[in-house]
């Protein structure tokens, strides 16, 4: 039979796995596994040539129990519902794991933002805050930056919501630009949470982290900013790939020059002195840390066997499939769950917003401070929750988190 890749359908299947080793009442079973509420939404945008082009968007908002929902907005050419339900999913799990006040949520307009001009990109953010501007709002549901959205996109959809409503409403986009009130670190946030959790799994299994070889897939900002970070902790880049493919330097990748050339050519592919990989390659490159950064479905029950990795630190939402998760924990390989892996970026968006509603600003030093602890006590909930239950990292995420959302559903007398 295919392996099932339908993001949902493997959100529904990772969520029953923990379900059954939790022992889940089957009512609280049921209720988790579908999303609360959901919005389609059709976008007219006026296009540079004068023509009107609609676009399609979504948001869902998966489960509130634990407060308002939280989650980014992707601008992806193939964003479907489903992406959108499972991306959704594992918000809830991730701000239940990382242990801040919300529910999870996620939208995404179906766009190939490559193909427009800033203009047109604008008109379509603003087009989109218009039709969802009932559905959202700081007290309700908070978006932020994903898949090829930007604090420039944040910018004006904030502005956009505040227009509607007839004053300034910060709190309603986090991601946004630091004058706007944004918050000093969210941009390397995503990052430096990897970057923790990976931290704390070289030191529970016993990994220097001084001169450990690490392979990114993914050298966008996210991955640039992983190679910079992993870099100050000792760590040596080896290999990192793009959607074009990929490049291998065993002695160690001069990754600043890397992004430099994919910053001129469109791609790390042809970096002068690296040998060339494809994408598929830079996967199975033998190292201590493997970082997918990219997309979803990138580790599959077709490559698992061939993974060389210690730790897959799953930077990206969903890149492991539940086929690919059985073979890479029968192998021994240590994995950090992707709503833990990545679960910075949303902690700071909290931080952004408690900013925002307060009104009074911290220093950077005090943001780092603060994702750390989040991040480190997350890790070890997770690691004691594996080695209590002898159950793999990515079911004792889900239990850490089903427990917490079950809890609040409970205490609300929904179930
Ligand atoms: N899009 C990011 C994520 O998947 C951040 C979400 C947020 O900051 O709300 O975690």
């Amino acid at each position: 039979m295919a392996e099932q890749l339908n993001p949902f359908k493997i959100a529904q299947a990772q969520l029953d796995k923990a379900a059954k080793k939790l022992d889940l009442d089957p009512q609280m079973h049921a209720f988790l596994r579908e999303p609360m509420r959901e919005l389609s939404v059709s976008i007219p945008v006026k296009m540079d040539d004068g023509s009107t082009k609609i676009f399609r968007g979504f948001r869902v908002q998966y489960n509130d129990a634990r407060g308002p929902t939280k989650g980014g907005i992707r601008f992806h050419p193939k964003e479907t519902i489903d992406t959108v339900r499972a991306l959704a999913a594992w918000m809830t799990w991730k701000c239940a794991v990382a242990d801040i006040p919300y529910g999870g949520a996620k939208g995404g307009i179906i766009c190939d933002t490559k193909h427009m001009s800033q203009g047109e990109i604008e008109r379509l953010a603003r087009g989109y805050i218009d039709q969802v501007a009932g559905f959202i709002g700081p007290e309700k549901d908070i978006p932020a930056p994903d898949v090829y959205t930007n604090p420039q996109i944040m910018a004006w959809m904030m502005d956009e919501y505040s227009k509607i409503k007839g004053y300034n409403v910060p709190g309603v986009i986090t991601g946004k630009p630091i004058p706007l009130g944004g918050s000093l670190g969210r941009g390397d946030a995503t990052a430096m949470g990897v970057v923790y959790t990976i931290r704390e799994a070289a030191k529970v299994l016993g990994i220097d982290l001084n001169g450990a070889t690490v392979s990114i897939q993914g050298y966008g900002n996210a991955g640039y900013n992983l190679a910079r970070l992993l870099t100050n902790q000792g760590c040596k880049i080896i290999a990192v790939s793009d959607s074009k493919g990929g490049i291998l330097h065993e002695g160690g990748l001069d990754w600043k020059a890397a992004k430099e050339h994919k910053d001129k050519t469109g791609s790390v592919i042809g970096f002068p002195g690296a040998k060339q990989l494809t994408n598929e390659e830079c996967l199975i490159t033998k190292c201590d840390f493997l970082v997918p950064a990219a997309l979803e479905n990138q580790i599959t029950g077709k490559n698992a066997n061939s993974i060389k990795a210690k730790v897959v630190a799953e930077a990206a939402n969903g890149p492991v499939t539940p086929e690919a998760d059985e073979i890479l924990s029968s192998k021994g390989i240590f994995q950090i769950p992707d709503f833990l892996c990545n679960a910075g970026g949303v902690t700071v968006s909290y931080f952004e917003w408690v900013q925002n509603i307060y009104g009074y600003y911290w220093s950077e030093e005090d943001v780092y401070k603060r994702l750390d602890k989040k991040m480190t006590k997350a890790f070890y909930d997770v690691y004691e929750m594996a080695k209590k239950e002898s159950v793999d990292n990515r079911t004792a995420a889900y239990m850490v988190a089903v427990n917490k959302v079950a809890e609040a559903v409970e205490l609300r007398g929904w179930i």
